[in-house]
């Protein structure tokens, strides 16, 4: 449970993503799966992807945890489907951003949902929760075009 004090309307927001997490579950057809820890917290999140292409065609993680990183990662996953993987790395800049304390980043109409965790940005320990689903979509991100091998230079610099 939070047990952080955040505006009462963005805490209903993210209790309702802890307990009714969005794409929750396995993904037969993953190309992809990362495993993310956070032991100062002991949250886990499984993420799974099916990544066609440059894109995100379908998406799942299991994962248990603190409110925040459960509901974070439910957030991500609403925003995620049919993006590019692009896409999928300038939100999560932008959610990191936010976490930072960034205000601008905090107003982006783009971060959705997960524009009610702008408050975890006052509680450094928290807000390695609130990154953790972004962090193994980064590392998933990562592998796909490792595995694509060469054609990887040309996305060099970015
Ligand atoms: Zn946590």
């Amino acid at each position: 449970m939070t047990d952080i004090q955040l505006n009462s309307l963005y805490q209903q927001l993210i209790l309702e993503h802890y307990r009714k997490p969005r794409n929750r579950g396995v993904l037969e057809d993953r190309t992809v799966e990362v495993h993310m820890r956070n032991p100062a917290c002991g949250d886990e999140i499984r993420l799974q992807l099916k990544i066609e292409d440059g894109v995100i065609r379908d998406l799942r993680f299991l994962g248990e945890g603190c409110s925040i990183s459960q509901a974070s990662t439910s957030m991500m996953t609403t925003i995620l489907k049919d993006r590019s993987l692009e896409e999928a790395i300038a939100l999560t800049r932008r959610f990191t951003q936010m976490m930072h304390g960034d205000r601008a980043a905090a107003r982006d109409r783009a971060l959705k949902d997960l524009r009610a965790l702008k408050g975890v940005a006052k509680f450094p320990i928290r807000v390695k929760c609130a990154l953790l689903g972004f962090d193994a979509l980064q590392e998933a991100v990562r592998q796909t075009r490792s595995e694509r091998g060469g054609t990887a230079s040309a996305e060099a610099g970015g």
